[in-house]
């Protein structure tokens, strides 16, 4: 079961991203890449090598819904005659490209983000919205924790690994180790814990980063010898990379209870102050990293919340 890597050119900063080809019986694809014409062509011309057609695909499984990802799975699935599409559950605060505009401006409000940000965070999730087709609940399959992906060679465990987004999912070969991972592990980058809605309760907001080292655990658990992220190139020493997020995570939480001051802070403040240089999408994503670190440094009993005025303010642990 050979598992075949393309690159697809994407509008976005992180640049191209990877799906995975497995071109046996019941033909697969991992992600799709963005609904552009030049992913479109460029995983033609992927399949085209692999001498694969777009109608053998039968089965198109999703990472997690962004849009980078999964934004050709709707005409993929057209083109190849209805396959199926397989997503987990949990990827309802991103529903296949269609983001809950108001569970996550609730978010940003209780994180202290002006409003004046919040609208121009809003037009920018209306921009990359059209790089991916909305699916409608009937129109996927779950993918669940656990069961297995069937090949005519082979079989890949589906692991939910939660963090990035809610319902991000790895792939595991368990007879050689190799993982696919999406976002869950970039060689380069610590991928960001996005500030997301509970999928279960959609009014909370979702644990990322305390999901996201819980995930990391879990991978490490396979001892995996090879690891296909969602951008860039694979990574072999997964032990090494995994100590390196942890010293990136424990560090940055440092930086962040550093910056707390007495008097506390809401999420937004640290952001700007951790990114004064961040602009559009990065501002968002400055300020899911902060949630992120306050988040977990709180249920860690490092530093105090208080909800008043509707945000939360942090605060050092005063000093008795
Ligand atoms: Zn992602
Ligand atoms: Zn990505």
């Amino acid at each position: 079961m050979k598992i075949i890597p393309i690159s697809l050119p994407t509008p976005f900063y992180i640049g191209p991203v990877n799906v995975y080809l497995i071109a046996e019986d019941p033909v697969t694809l991992i992600d799709t890449g963005p609904k552009t014409k030049a992913a479109n062509d460029a995983l033609h011309e992927g399949l085209r090598k692999a001498r694969i057609r777009v109608s053998d695909i039968r089965r198109i499984v999703l990472t997690h819904a962004h849009e980078d990802h999964c934004g050709l799975a709707r005409s993929v699935r057209d083109e190849a005659k209805d396959a199926e599409v397989l997503v987990h559950a949990w990827e309802t605060g991103h529903r296949i490209g269609r983001l809950e505009y108001e569970e996550h401006r609730t978010l940003l409000v209780r994180a202290g983000v002006p409003p004046d940000e919040i609208e121009t965070m809003r037009k920018m999730y209306e921009g990359v919205r059209q790089y991916a087709d909305s699916f409608e609940t009937d129109e996927y399959s779950e993918l669940r924790d656990e069961a297995e992906l069937e090949f005519e060679t082979g079989t890949l465990r589906i692991v939910h690994t939660p963090g990035h987004t809610p319902g991000s999912c790895s792939f595991v070969r368990e007879a050689d180790r190799t993982v696919i991972a999406g976002d869950c592990v970039l060689k380069r980058i610590t991928p960001n814990p996005v500030l997301s809605p509970d999928p279960i309760d959609p009014s909370k907001r979702f644990a990322s980063l305390a999901e996201y080292l819980v995930s990391l655990a879990r991978l490490r658990s396979f001892a995996p010898t090879l690891v296909h992220g969602g951008h860039g190139e694979p990574v072999h020493d997964f032990e090494e990379l995994f100590n390196r997020y942890f010293r990136a995570i424990r560090d940055r939480q440092a930086e962040v209870i550093r910056l707390l001051p007495k008097t506390g802070a809401a999420a937004w403040e640290i952001a700007r102050e951790m990114f004064p240089g961040a602009d559009d999408v990065h501002r968002f994503l400055a300020v899911s990293e902060a949630v992120a670190h306050l988040d977990l440094a709180h249920s860690e009993g490092k530093i105090e919340v208080e909800f008043g005025d509707s945000k939360e303010v942090y605060r050092p642990i005063s000093a008795n």
